[in-house]
């Protein structure tokens, strides 16, 4: 970018929020040869990359070809084609383990991390590859107001004005608020004229007030089928592991159903039903537990139990099943047997709500995707500015989905901007 002399006090590229997608526009916009200031309202930067994927960072998926990888957008890939056509998992591979010496390691569900299984890394990385490119940084630093001139932006702070050529906004969306995304971006592009869809939580725990599911709390069942029923009809069916919480269910199942359940509740009420033996009929899992009784005729009902459940899950099943812990295994007559079976292959439980924005990883919503040039992720609304990152109106499970396209994007607008 060349630079007039007059205008020497006027950043060439100034970015507003150093997340995720942020720390990657501004690093690229300063290694294309732009001069780089990131305002970041948090005394850190990459407050919340520090915290995904439980701590391990969830980098991105490993699936090469592009096309495929949009198969995980069906709402927005027609949009995302022209971005990932330039960015995408190859090159992130590339940047993070050739470029900036981070090895990555691919697990189960092709969900790719780093080597090192810390979050922080990733966030370091981030950090350090900004400043290889001279970026600055003005930390706890909150932007309140934009203004646009006819060559860029005036962008007031809590810590005084500062004025731009190229605006890049990554404030993120408000999915877990405590990390610095309060939807700032939503009101300044919506008074910039952007449409912004309401943004609600996508990937977030799922919440009953049945007391039984609390109980298990910290319990987790590796492979199960979770139904998901709205006024008595099933909609939704998922095989895999869930995750018992203290209000609810969660883990990668139920978090990647309950955009589709929030949908449901929002017409009526929802049912959740766990099958606890997805591949085993119920008359074959009645003749095993019949077995199994069998076998340990003198011992008691709860211990005799203690060889296929935890012990939380066996005071459940007795509570639900009305049958006694102490009673002894064979005393248990058919009827009490075809009871647990039933229920073994269906605990049902009201679903009463999501957890919310606040314990949400994900929350759709945002700029309608049809204001953005994606070739550039420039604004086709105001000129010498482009959004990135969770501001962008974007559905996706969960798996590493989302921190690729913020890389996307952030590299796509970082290279654009500079030019
Ligand atoms: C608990 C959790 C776990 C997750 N795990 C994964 C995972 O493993 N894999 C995955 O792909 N995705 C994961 N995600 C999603 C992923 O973290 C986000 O999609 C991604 O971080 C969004 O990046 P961003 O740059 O858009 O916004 P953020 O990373 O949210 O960054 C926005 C930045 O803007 C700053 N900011 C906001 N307003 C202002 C203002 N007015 N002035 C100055 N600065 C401001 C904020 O402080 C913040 O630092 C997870 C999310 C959560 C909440």
């Amino acid at each position: 970018m060349v630079k007039k002399q007059s205008l020497m006090d006027v950043t060439d590229v100034i970015v507003i929020g150093g997340g995720s997608s942020g720390l990657m526009a501004a690093g690229t916009a300063a290694q294309h040869g732009a001069q780089v200031l990131v305002l970041e309202k948090n005394a850190v930067l990459g407050k919340k990359l520090s915290i995904t994927g439980g701590g391990r960072c969830n980098i991105t998926n490993d699936k090469r070809d592009f096309k495929q990888f949009l198969e995980h957008f069906p709402q927005s890939k027609k949009y995302l084609y022209s971005a990932f056509a330039q960015y995408a998992v190859d090159e992130t591979f590339n940047f993070f383990e050739q470029d900036m010496k981070l090895p990555l390691e691919t697990q189960a569900r092709k969900r790719t991390f780093p080597a090192s299984q810390r979050a922080t890394d990733v966030r370091n990385t981030m950090v350090n590859f900004c400043k290889q490119h001279n970026v600055s940084f003005k930390l706890s630093t909150t932007v309140t107001k934009l203004t646009a001139t006819d060559d860029g932006w005036v962008v007031k702070t809590n810590n005084g004005n500062f004025t731009c050529h190229k605006l890049i906004i990554s404030t993120g969306g408000y999915a877990a608020p405590e990390t610095g995304s309060t939807g700032d971006g939503f009101k300044w592009l919506s008074d910039l004229g952007h449409t912004i869809a309401k943004p609600s939580p996508s990937i977030v725990p799922l919440k009953t007030n049945t007391t039984w599911v609390h109980s298990l709390s910290g319990t987790s069942w590796d492979y199960l089928k979770l139904r998901f029923y709205a006024d008595g009809v099933k909609k939704i069916q998922k095989t895999g592991k869930v995750l018992f919480t203290h209000f609810g269910i969660s883990g990668p199942l139920v978090l990647n159903s309950s955009y589709d359940v929030s949908q449901l509740l929002s017409w009526g009420s929802v049912e959740c039903s766990l099958d606890l033996f997805p591949d085993t009929p119920a008359e074959i899992l009645s003749k095993r537990i019949a077995n199994l009784l069998q076998k340990n005729v003198k011992k008691d009902f709860g211990n005799t139990m203690t060889e296929i459940f935890p012990k939380s899950i066996i005071e459940v099943l007795s509570e639900l099943s009305a049958i006694p812990t102490d009673i002894k295994s064979g005393e248990i007559t058919r009827d009490q047997r075809n009871t647990l079976v039933a229920l073994l292959k269906d605990m049902r439980f009201p679903i009463t709500g999501t957890m919310g924005l606040d314990r949400a990883v994900i929350a759709d919503g945002g700029v309608d995707l049809s204001e953005i040039n994606f070739k550039t992720m420039q604004s086709k609304v105001n000129p010498n500015l482009y959004i990135i990152g969770d501001l962008l109106n974007i559905n996706r499970p969960s798996g590493g989905f989302s921190l690729q396209m913020c890389w996307t994007t952030g590299y796509i607008a970082g290279v654009h901007s500079a030019m």
